[in-house]
């Protein structure tokens, strides 16, 4: 059995086309599946990802950097290898990156979600032997209900804080997340204000043709101008800051795939918590898999004892593979972003 993808302390590497595919360490020809922090690393010699990340890459890595973009499904050929991106359904611009060598097929999915959120391109199943997956929410007890039932629950929220005279602060990760929430929100219902990190993003996002609804900087929100019954919407890492204080009274909350178990950490201080994740649940993950007709699977970032027992026992090849993305700081990094 041969190796298309093995696992380097850099990264994962190709030897046939000498390139990593989001490594963790810096490298001469990095492949991206997408911008998240833990996969798209600062420092990489050179870049190869999907168009959609062309600003969202250089806004958060540096305007100058060497990056290749290519589109969906277009094919880039190194050293006779035959690479691909395919959409993964998780952020705007993320991908699966498909490997072809001497009729061998392999699939790096990164982080990827089934449910079809209306904003990314929906996640694509890729024929494979080899499939490579994450499994954040590889555990039964994570099952996701359909996100328009969570948009209503967020919308209804938002309705009786404006019928009582107060703000929302919505807490999302500012590359993704906050996208697909600000999609959701009904801009019928108030003024929508967003912190400086997640207007960039949206910026970013809207220089490639992603159509989101109309946002006011936070830095605008003026109580005597605006009133009450604003929605703002701010990265987890931005909670507890001096901006809050202008917007009192408000009532906040977080949207997470975490909060369907465990209290996440930053939401025991808010009144509410939206279970909306970026990533498979659990049957999304075996869904995704069997779609694949993989006969082998590696599982990174997540619950991989736990998740490739469980492929095991239904009779699939499946292995575990350690990665950084869940160390130094990647966990913390994780858990806002799903
Ligand atoms: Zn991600
Ligand atoms: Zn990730």
């Amino acid at each position: 059995m041969s190796h298309l993808l093995e696992f380097r302390p850099e990264g994962m590497y190709c030897a046939a086309a000498d390139v990593y595919i989001d490594p963790w360490r810096k490298v001469h020809k990095a492949l991206i599946t997408h911008a998240h922090a833990d996969h798209a690393r600062w420092g990489q010699r050179h870049y190869i990802a999907q168009e959609h990340n062309e600003h969202v890459m250089r806004a958060r890595l540096g305007k100058d950097i060497s990056l290749q973009t290519v589109a969906y499904g277009e094919a880039l050929h190194i050293n006779g290898v035959r690479f691909s991106w395919h959409p993964a359904g998780h952020i705007p611009g993320s991908a699966q990156i498909r490997v072809e060598h001497k009729g061998e097929v392999w699939v790096a999915s990164g982080d990827y979600k089934v449910e079809n959120d209306g904003l990314s391109p929906a996640f694509e199943p890729i024929a494979c032997h080899t499939f490579i997956t994450e499994c954040t929410f590889g555990m039964p007890i994570y099952r996701w209900e359909p996100q328009a039932l969570r948009f209503e629950e967020i919308n209804q929220w938002w309705t009786e804080a404006a019928a009582t005279g107060k703000n929302c602060v919505l807490f999302g990760y500012s590359l993704g997340k906050a996208q697909r929430l600000l999609s959701g929100l009904n801009p019928s219902i108030g003024p929508i204000f967003v912190h400086p990190s997640i207007a960039q993003m949206n910026d970013a996002l809207a220089a490639v043709g992603f159509q989101l609804p109309a946002t006011l900087p936070l830095s605008s929100y003026n109580r005597s101008v605006h009133g009450t019954g604003a929605m703002v919407l701010a990265p987890p890492g931005a909670a507890e800051g001096s901006w809050q204080k202008k917007l009192e009274p408000y009532t906040d909350a977080t949207a997470s795939g975490w909060v369907q178990v465990r209290g996440n950490r930053r939401r025991q201080s808010l009144d509410r918590g939206f279970v909306i994740s970026d990533h498979a649940d659990y049957p999304g993950l075996l869904q995704a898999i069997s779609a694949t007709g993989a006969e082998k699977v590696i599982c990174t970032h997540g619950f991989t004892a736990l998740f490739s027992r469980q492929l095991r026992e239904m009779g699939i090849a499946a292995q575990e593979e350690r990665t950084l993305f869940m160390g130094e700081g990647g966990a913390d990094a994780q858990e806002e972003e799903a």
